[in-house]
């Protein structure tokens, strides 16, 4: 389906809803818009209308996406009805979707510190632990989202080694009853592409090559759908700040660390196995915020400015999937 067509089917369809149902629409419609920049058949996926995972345990006040996701596409026989209809117009109630509104102050998001201070993941082109750019960005993202009020949002510190801490905080975020959470890292290159150089006065370890932010989701997760789009939510608030995604997760080089590029336009990537993705009840989605391994990136990474401009970014991210724009419906 075109998306001119997609578009007057689905304004179409906002002709009779109720307002609680075209928060549903609208959202179904921002799904579907990567149809044109993506070629790697997920999106079918996304608006099949059975999930053969287990629905995720729900709290009363869970955000609305999740539940929209699950929203079945219109028949063919429907969509050819209602594209009958022509365009239309937005009822008022449409610029304010009251009804349906997600209360920021309900939301509860979990935002998970990468790694552990016993366990700090990678360590930077000048021998900072990855734990700590881990802590730095997330307090600040906290500090944003409490902000704009959403006075529900936790920090995730877990302790211990790195295996088991995954199991730990995937408990954690299930015990806490989570409608979201975001698990924030710095990215780094497979061992055998680090070269060495020195850093006041002591032998280091770097590699230029590959630089950006990442965005990863499992399908495994038992809300997929919702993942996805919280996930294509962030990535394009990274892009809004100038940002380029790290392309080289698609390439064979990577080995093992190769993953389905999901959408090419915005960098969003399945990890189908990462445990913090896929046990965990409620949608989730990891952010590499960029390489710590990559000499000016690192310095980058380590400014304010960077810093503003990532957590500004997720926070947007978290509005929107609280509260759809509704500009993305374009012009019905
Ligand atoms: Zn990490």
């Amino acid at each position: 389906m075109r998306r001119c067509e997609l578009i007057r089917v689905l304004g179409g369809i906002v002709v009779g809803l109720r307002p609680h149902r075209l928060l549903v629409v609208a959202i179904a419609v921002f799904a579907l818009l990567p149809i044109e920049v993506s070629d790697a058949g997920w999106l079918p996926d996304l608006f099949k209308s059975s999930s053969k995972h287990p629905k995720a345990p729900k709290r009363a006040k869970s955000a609305k996406p999740a539940r929209l996701a699950r929203h079945r596409a219109p028949s063919k026989q429907r969509a050819t009805r209602l594209a009958a209809l022509g365009p239309v117009a937005l009822p008022p109630s449409a610029s304010k979707p009251a009804a349906a509104k997600c209360d920021p102050s309900a939301l509860r998001i979990v935002l998970d510190v990468g790694h552990t201070a016993e366990s700090e993941g990678a360590i930077s082109a000048r021998n900072v632990a990855e734990f700590a750019f881990n802590l730095r960005l997330a307090r600040l993202i906290e500090e944003k989202l409490k902000a704009d009020g959403f006075a529900e949002t936790r920090l995730l510190l877990t302790e211990g080694k790195a295996r088991p801490s995954l199991f730990k905080r995937v408990a954690a975020a299930n015990d806490l009853h989570a409608d979201l959470l975001l698990s924030i890292h710095h990215d780094s290159v497979p061992n055998k592409m680090l070269e060495d150089w020195e850093f006041e006065g002591k032998k280091r370890h770097f590699s230029d090559r590959f630089s950006g932010y990442s965005v990863f989701v499992s399908r495994n997760n038992p809300d997929f759908k919702t993942s996805l789009l919280f996930a294509e939510l962030v990535a394009r608030e990274m892009k809004a700040e100038g940002l380029q995604y790290a392309e080289q997760y698609s390439q064979p080089i990577m080995g093992p660390d190769q993953h389905p590029l999901l959408n090419k336009d915005t960098g969003v990537y399945s990890y189908d196995k990462l445990i913090v993705l896929r046990r965990t009840a409620m949608p989730a989605v990891l952010l590499e915020a960029g390489s710590i391994i990559n000499r000016d990136e690192e310095l980058k990474m380590d400014s304010p400015e960077r810093r503003n401009a990532i957590s500004s970014g997720v926070a947007s991210a978290v509005k929107e999937f609280c509260e759809p724009r509704w500009a993305l419906l374009g012009p019905l």
